[in-house]
């Protein structure tokens, strides 16, 4: 199989259309077989589901080239499960998890040609994802949907350094606290768009949410969860319903524990502790871990320690050890790497 000539060390984050996809329909009641192919478009209804009431929820995981040469993907079981949940908060169908993974599997297969290779820092990025296709007009969930699976390759995050980054304390809500804040569902992330654009043009890179209730508690941010180092090495993570479980997240705590003999904690996190940390990061499929370097409460700056050039020590060995796993360096956990080819 011939790679595509690409520039694979300065792609960026921005979806290219790749050659194949997987889609499969949903109609009387159940989900048809499902098949691989090249229509990148999606024709629907203009009254379809997804348009008037935003019936829609999306995964998102990469596949790797490992040192070995051989494609792997990381945890599809998860994202498998998460979107379990994701569908059923959104009165959706489920995609059946076994199904799910065999169909990320064949995506990412039929797009071999498009996986970056080892050593280039760019990955493979899979977007799974479900619409409700029908027709809907009264409030109320469709009954035809579709769930697709596409691919595009994305560059090496760290492209340039690792920046770390500033956060505000946002003022909007992220999510409240019965709500869906826990499931990916495409409406956290429309009802984010004006406070980071927002956060942006006020000279910051991400929000800091708080929890809508009380306003005293750490969230996460519109598209990362947090992980906290503290003065005595403890890697500590905010505990809240309205969080999403990031699969990197939950992944770092158990290599932190397991890998690193560090202690480790799921808890309540004031904003009123936040001075106390030594390390803060942002944890998503996307980056791993992005350093933050300081974060601006109305005016009020809380530096951390590690500073605003490198990642800190705990976080930099949390990081080195998961893509360790991740390229196939380091032996991970039984089913975290999963081999597609
Ligand atoms: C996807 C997502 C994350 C990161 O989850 P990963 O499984 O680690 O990629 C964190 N927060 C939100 C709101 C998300 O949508």
């Amino acid at each position: 199989m011939e790679k595509k000539n690409i520039d694979w060390g300065n792609l960026g984050f921005a979806y290219m259309q790749t050659d194949k996809r997987f889609v499969s329909n949903y109609k009387d009641g159940a989900w048809d077989d499902g098949a691989i192919i090249s229509d990148a478009t999606v024709s629907i209804t203009e009254c379809a589901g997804v348009f008037q009431y935003a019936q829609t929820c999306f995964e998102g995981l990469k596949a790797y080239t490992t040192e070995d040469g051989s494609i792997v993907c990381f945890r599809p079981d998860l994202n498998a499960e998460r979107m379990k949940q994701s569908a059923e908060r959104l009165e959706m169908p489920v995609f059946p998890k076994d199904r799910f993974i065999k169909a990320v599997i064949d995506t990412v297969k039929a797009n071999e040609a498009w996986v970056p290779p080892y050593g280039s820092g760019a990955t493979l990025y899979i977007r799974p994802n479900m619409n409700a296709t029908g027709a809907v007009i009264g409030v109320k969930p469709a009954d035809e949907y579709q769930f697709r699976i596409f691919v595009t390759p994305v560059g090496p995050y760290f492209k340039g350094g690792v920046k770390p980054l500033t956060l505000r304390i946002c003022d909007f809500d992220r999510a409240a606290p019965h709500g869906t804040g826990h499931i990916k569902a495409g409406l956290n992330y429309a009802m984010s768009l004006h406070a980071i654009v927002d956060a942006h043009k006020a000279g910051f890179d991400e929000n800091m949410f708080l929890d809508s209730a009380t306003r005293t508690k750490v969230e996460e941010t519109g598209g990362a969860n947090f992980l906290f180092v503290t003065k005595d090495n403890k890697v500590v993570t905010p505990k809240s319903n309205s969080i999403l479980p990031s699969i990197t997240r939950r992944s770092l705590m158990v290599v932190a524990k397991d890998y690193l003999g560090l202690e480790v904690e799921e808890r309540e996190i004031y904003k009123e502790e936040l001075a106390d940390f030594a390390e803060c990061g942002l944890c998503g499929t996307a980056a791993v871990i992005s350093p933050v370097g300081k974060i601006n409460d109305h005016g009020k700056e809380i530096c951390f320690p590690s500073g605003m050039t490198s990642m800190g020590p705990v976080t930099k060995k949390l990081y080195d050890t998961l893509t360790g796993i991740q390229m196939g360096r380091i032996k991970g956990p039984e089913g975290w790497v999963v081999k597609i080819s």
